[in-house]
């Protein structure tokens, strides 16, 4: 597959796909990680003297009022400050304002154009993968480089609706992404653990299809663990369950007993953040709620992880955006930290959690994209990659 090394970028007006999706509240900037891994590529596009055009999307827009919320005008200036220099922002995403932009663009400059779901408001071209928006945006450029992970698991005109119109590659950061999935996809050194958590069993399905030869153990933490305590008969209260999921439950357990590893104590509430307790599988009140893995299944994951190579993990083990039932994702972090193991993190929620909880920098990978690194892992084709290898 073609990378941005690959190609001759001097004067060349290149569109590179970014993730600037960031999480903004009273127009401040969350975190900015996103925007700072889109860095290596627009800095080597800019120093290989290119007209750098970036386009991105920004959370989802709906209604006329969402235009305000979800401007990447602030996104330019934080870009700025990091490149130490001025990102040409347009707050258009199409028409003549933002075609002289980009005919007066030098060598080395860097445009951003506005938010590309800005195009959803009247039919979703943008998310639709409209054929006419996608080649009006190539038109604008010379050559397309995907460099946003996080969405290539969607076949929208930005990524997939450009990269058929123009020649295009990956940058940097969807590079590393690939390399670091693949050795979890293609050649895991054995034993393997796959940690699963999060809301819902259906979600990862279809990493678990995938999973179930090459692994030798899928830990279950998260609400999912109770879909499967449920199927195996427990009274699990009123923890979140996934009823669409119950018979791959007790297809599972009945086909794969020996590799997958269920908690055996939670942490319980009756109502949210208060009336904390410790509770094993089998002394749930109807009114409990299994928010966290509890300190025997913590050590029992541990013993296991003890024993592995590989791990892979998607899905925080507890509602771990709320300190109190946190203790398992923050523990079993902690754990595998400081471990000589090839630890890859799914994205989203598990990698918000292991940045949060300051292990940016202690794993393997730590993806970028939770839906995509997801769809990768359960080893489908995504449609932006798939994009830039015709
Ligand atoms: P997912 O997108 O499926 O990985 O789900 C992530 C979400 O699941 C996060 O918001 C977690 O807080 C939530 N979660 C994890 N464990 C639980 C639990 N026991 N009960 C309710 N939500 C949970």
């Amino acid at each position: 597959m073609k990378s941005v090394r690959d190609f001759e970028l001097k004067d060349k007006k290149v569109i590179i796909r970014v993730d600037f999706n960031v999480p903004i509240k009273d127009n401040k900037i969350l975190d900015d990680n996103r925007i700072i891994m889109s860095l290596k590529t627009i800095n080597y596009a800019k120093e290989k003297g290119a007209k750098v055009i970036l386009m991105s999307h920004l959370g989802r827009i709906k209604e006329e009022s969402d235009k305000e919320k979800y401007s990447l005008r602030i996104v330019s200036e934080r870009l700025s400050e990091l490149l130490n220099k001025k990102v040409i922002f347009v707050a258009s995403t199409r028409g003549k304002e933002l075609e002289d932009n980009i005919n007066n663009l030098k060598s080395g400059d860097v445009l951003l154009l506005e938010n590309t779901r800005f195009e959803d408001l009247n039919g979703k071209l943008e998310s639709g993968n409209d054929k006419a928006l996608g080649e009006y945006w190539a038109s604008l450029g010379d050559i397309f480089i995907n460099d946003a992970f996080a969405t290539s698991h969607r076949s929208h005109a930005s990524n997939v609706g450009i990269a058929s119109n123009l020649p295009s590659g990956i940058g940097f950061l969807v590079e590393d992404e690939i390399k670091n999935l693949s050795i979890a996809l293609n050649s895991p050194k054995r034993p393997v653990a796959l940690i699963l958590g999060g809301a819902k069993v259906t979600d990862k399905i279809g990493i678990i299809k995938n999973f179930i030869d090459k692994c030798d153990y899928i830990l279950i933490g998260g609400a999912m663990a109770y879909t499967f305590l449920n199927s195996l008969g427990f009274n699990i209260g009123k923890s979140l369950i996934d009823n669409d999921s119950i018979d791959f439950c007790k297809d599972m357990l009945k086909n794969h007993k020996e590799k997958i590893i269920l908690p055996m104590d939670s942490i319980v509430s009756k109502e949210f953040g208060v009336d904390i307790k410790l509770k094993n599988n089998d002394e749930f009140d109807n009114d409990d709620m299994g928010l966290d893995i509890g300190d025997k299944t913590i050590e029992k994951f541990k013993n296991i992880l003890d024993k592995c190579n590989t791990v892979i993990w998607n899905g925080p083990l507890g509602y771990s955006e709320v300190e109190k039932y946190s203790k398992g994702t923050k523990e079993i972090l902690k754990y595998l930290s400081d471990k000589e193991k090839t630890v890859i993190i799914g994205g989203g929620d598990t990698a918000s959690a292991a940045i949060n909880f300051g292990y940016k920098s202690s794993f393997t990978h730590i993806s970028t994209g939770g839906g995509a690194s997801l769809e990768f892992l359960a080893g489908e084709k995504l449609p932006g990659i798939e994009a830039i290898d015709k």
